[in-house]
């Protein structure tokens, strides 16, 4: 792949039915609650859940303590090449511009339902002290660089469900909503712990 900052990303839309799945209330929880702890400033990020035809995620420019039902949208096909990704999308918004590295991610781990990605930034700056499997360098946000490079470090942390993206972010994932929301806040805490010990400082 060559240089693609300034990713085009585009949505087609298959039609504007909201996204219909018991697991979405449980999914605008976790939104809201990342947002209320502070492990998502300026109330970025996107989350994510699979289902039987793709995956619902929330929406690009909405900010996670506005997540409601409206502004999720099911994603059910993603296509990608050199110019940038092109998704198929049902809902009334666009989704979040990382959608594909939530493809990418579903389509390496069969066992994953869940992936959270948001921007914990004491988790991010204790990396290495958390010994998190990270990513090397920093790319472009929403670049396929970023997906390569993730699927790099999940085949070679074969067990990992939580890696941190080098200066930027962290991704968590789960079988279930709870599992992945449940290791962000465990993660948080001992990097708190860390911090309050006076390490990594
Ligand atoms: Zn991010």
């Amino acid at each position: 792949m060559g240089q693609t900052t300034g990713v085009r990303f585009e949505a087609v839309f298959l039609d504007n039915n909201l996204p219909d799945d018991e697991r979405i209330d449980r999914l605008i929880y976790w939104c809201h609650r990342f947002d209320k702890l502070g492990l998502a400033p300026k109330s970025a990020g996107n989350l994510s859940f699979r289902t039987k035809k793709g995956f619902i995620i929330t929406a690009t420019a909405v900010a996670l303590r506005d997540a409601e039902k409206e502004n999720l949208v099911e994603i059910v096909r993603v296509e990608v090449n050199e110019a940038g990704a092109r998704v198929h999308v049902r809902g009334k918004v666009v989704p979040s511009k990382e959608s594909v590295l939530h493809s990418g991610i579903y389509a390496l781990r069969q066992g994953v339902n869940t992936v959270f990605h948001i921007h914990d930034q004491l988790v991010v700056e204790l990396a290495d002290e958390l010994s998190l499997p990270c990513t090397e360098g920093e790319q472009p946000r929403g670049s396929y660089e970023l997906v390569e490079e993730v699927n790099r470090v999940l085949r070679l942390n074969k067990d990992a469900d939580y890696l941190v993206l080098r200066n930027h972010g962290i991704i968590s994932m789960g079988e279930t909503l709870d599992e992945a929301g449940r290791l962000v806040e465990s993660t948080n805490k001992m990097a708190r712990e860390i911090r309050q010990k006076g390490g990594g400082e």
